[in-house]
């Protein structure tokens, strides 16, 4: 009887172990087809001559991902909302078409669709539901009239290029920045260097004490949440932070090419206030890539969503066209120096076919690639 029963339970168990198995070779199977699917060609199109300035970082072979598709919504609904709202009418039904199909230039630069930017879209409407529903149109909508713009509840340029100025505004350096003013790096004595685990691939990371801090406190909070896990321990790892401006412009001067002027010749990551984060990377491409198949990825994972709704309460902002660029508000730049006093060998912007800041960003913004 027990012997019986033993052998059935053994049985149950190696039963029980060829499902698990069969289960694994399914979800690898699905993972497989996902990432196939995601990425049908192969082959991802080259990068567009606006990425980041970082270019030594190795591409990913394999994408993995934080979470693909991400585990919606990211954040709760509050226990009221539910995704459906009184909203303009066929304003849902535009922007679920819409987010993949726009045909626009939301930073100078031809894209198709606007999913790179709907996660922030979404924090900015204090929404967590998704871009094709009533609610996120309503909330839009409401936005909107809050802006006094006409309430289509659609997103269009109009409507981006307000916010984009309001993200823009956000950022004590690109405010600095478009007065003329680049400002003063600080003493390399006085910054604060990040722990291996916190540096990608090994790199020295070099940031001002407050800044490093108040990054800990949010990968803290990133790692309770869910989003930073042992699954990918690259994920919010540092792969840029201080750099000096006097290599910056004697890499300008020597390639003859800082690729947009105020990128190199007064990058926000001379202030020591700035960081690159990994966020994800697409096959083929490093994580400082700013090809939209990459940065798609990049706003699919749940650490961009979190770090988007999040990362704000630790005084982060993020330059929104490169989903991986941090920069902390805690403590104000150095005081700088006029922009035309800095070496400017190099500085002769490219012709790459970048059209020129949006309209809601003139004299903001009065180069062609924004700071970086
Ligand atoms: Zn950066």
């Amino acid at each position: 009887m027990s012997r019986k029963w033993r052998r059935g339970t053994k049985e149950r168990r190696r039963g029980r172990r060829l499902g698990l198995a069969l289960l694994v070779l399914l979800l690898a199977g699905c993972a497989g087809v996902g990432v196939w699917l995601a990425w049908p060609t192969g082959a991802p199109p080259a990068d567009p001559p606006t990425g980041d300035e970082t270019a030594a970082i190795e591409p990913a072979t394999q994408y993995v991902p934080s979470n693909d598709p991400p585990s919606a919504p990211l954040s709760p609904l509050p226990p009221d909302e539910t995704c459906e709202a009184a909203a303009p009418i066929g304003a849902a039904e535009s922007n679920a078409a819409s987010l993949n199909t726009l045909s626009w230039a939301p930073f100078g630069r031809a894209e198709t669709g606007w999913a790179i930017y709907a996660p922030r879209i979404g924090a900015e409407l204090a929404t967590a539901c998704g871009p094709g529903t009533t609610r996120f149109a309503a909330a839009l909508a409401r936005w909107q009239a809050g802006q006094r713009l006409a309430q289509t509840g659609v997103l269009d340029q109009a409507t981006f290029d307000v916010m984009k100025t309001r993200w823009t505004l956000a950022r004590p350096f690109a405010a600095i920045n478009a007065r003329g003013e680049c400002p003063n790096a600080p003493a390399v004595a006085s910054l604060s260097t990040a722990r291996t685990e916190e540096a990608y691939g090994g790199k020295t990371i070099q940031l001002r004490p407050g800044a490093l801090e108040a990054y800990r406190r949010m990968v803290e909070a990133a790692r309770k949440d869910g989003v930073v896990t042992d699954r990918d321990p690259r994920v919010l790892t540092i792969f840029s932070a201080f750099r000096d401006p006097a290599a910056d412009a004697a890499r300008c001067a020597r390639d003859n090419n800082c690729q947009g002027v105020t990128r190199t010749i007064c990058s926000a990551h001379r202030t020591g206030l700035a960081m690159d984060v990994y966020i994800a990377a697409a096959p083929g491409h490093g994580p400082d890539s700013s090809a939209d198949d990459n940065r798609r990825a990049m706003a699919r994972s749940d650490v961009y969503r979190w770090m988007v709704r999040n990362a704000g309460r630790f005084g982060f902002v993020n330059y929104v066209f490169e989903p991986w660029h941090w920069e902390w508000t805690g403590e104000p730049p150095l005081p700088g120096v006029p922009i035309s006093s800095l070496p400017q060998e190099g500085s002769q912007p490219l012709d790459q076919g970048a059209a020129a800041p949006q309209p809601g960003l003139k004299g903001l913004l009065p180069r062609k690639n924004e700071v970086r």
